[in-house]
């Protein structure tokens, strides 16, 4: 990495001041990747990319690492990688030795002290490697349920939605040392036909004045204008999008085939898609990156 460029942890820290937050955005293909970095570069705004343990494995892990290296070094663009939503302890040190700017242990279906554990040993993990490398691995972690899986839900799933208590969410950070906290404060994971909550802003204040460190919010897909722009004056750094690229990407294809039936070029039938996930993820970033 460029010694001119600052790291994702000072990305966050210069969001913080600046009240504005930084756009994660999961991928598991080229063309999502492209779309997403077009966005970006149009706004001249950093990025983290995404992936889940399920895109992980499609993409390649390695092969994840190559593609985001590849680019920042190539334009000296600050465009990193984030492990989103990794289950246990081996999966997260998997992408750390694979070469992740960023890990998120997700145990937060777990009862606490095990919550605790996992994600202890991860920052212990992390904070070794990072000093033998040179590194500065972040990870973050998650404190109250948001739901799972970038789908499509015709309503809120059960148990989801359990807001972070702030004294809690302060102990947690405390007892793991994580640098960055997904709370629970309004959204869910997905798309959700009948409507999302509102985010709840006084809540975000109250936890970021309690724990410290910057907070992501998770769940993005969805949410109001209003309730992004709340959530960023409030004390959210960073905001995930992951449902809305992948609409995006579905809708395009379908109707590229539909409208070409008889193209067989990959590039051409997959460039419709590639165009809109770069308008979804412009709109997102604009309105992440407007100054309140
Ligand atoms: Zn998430």
């Amino acid at each position: 990495m460029q010694t001119n460029m600052k790291t994702l942890r000072e990305y966050i820290k210069e969001a913080e001041e600046k009240g504005v937050a930084i756009g994660h955005f999961n991928i598991s293909n080229l063309e999502t990747l492209h779309g997403i970095y077009s966005a970006a570069t149009k706004l001249n705004v950093p990025v983290v990319i995404g992936v889940s343990e399920g895109e992980e494995v499609f993409v390649g892990l390695e092969e994840a690492v190559a593609l985001v290296q590849t680019i920042r070094e190539r334009d000296n663009y600050p465009i990193f990688l984030n492990a989103d939503h990794h289950a246990s302890f081996e999966s997260v040190k998997n992408s750390i030795d694979a070469g992740f700017d960023a890990v998120i242990i997700d145990a937060a279906k777990l009862p606490y002290e095990e919550n605790v554990a996992v994600t202890k040993q991860c920052v212990e993990y992390a904070r070794e490697v990072s000093k033998n490398t040179g590194r500065d691995i972040l990870v973050e972690a998650e404190l109250g349920y948001i739901g799972s899986g970038s789908n499509i839900k015709d309503s809120i799933p059960e148990g989801a939605g359990i807001l972070t208590n702030p004294d809690e969410a302060k102990r947690f950070v405390k007892e793991t040392g994580i640098d960055l906290l997904a709370p629970s404060v309004g959204s869910i994971h997905g798309l959700i036909k009948s409507g999302k909550l509102h985010i709840n802003a006084e809540l975000v204040k109250e936890i970021r004045q309690a724990v410290g460190i910057p907070l992501v919010l998770h769940g993005g897909s969805g949410l109001r204008d209003e309730d992004f722009t709340n959530a960023i004056s409030s004390g959210i750094a960073m905001v995930h999008i992951n449902s809305e690229i992948r609409l995006a990407f579905k809708e395009a294809v379908e109707k590229s085939i539909d409208t070409n039936p008889t193209e067989i070029t990959p590039a051409k039938i997959l460039q419709p898609a590639v165009d809109a996930i770069e308008q979804v993820v412009e709109a997102r970033l604009r309105l992440f990156n407007k100054p309140f």
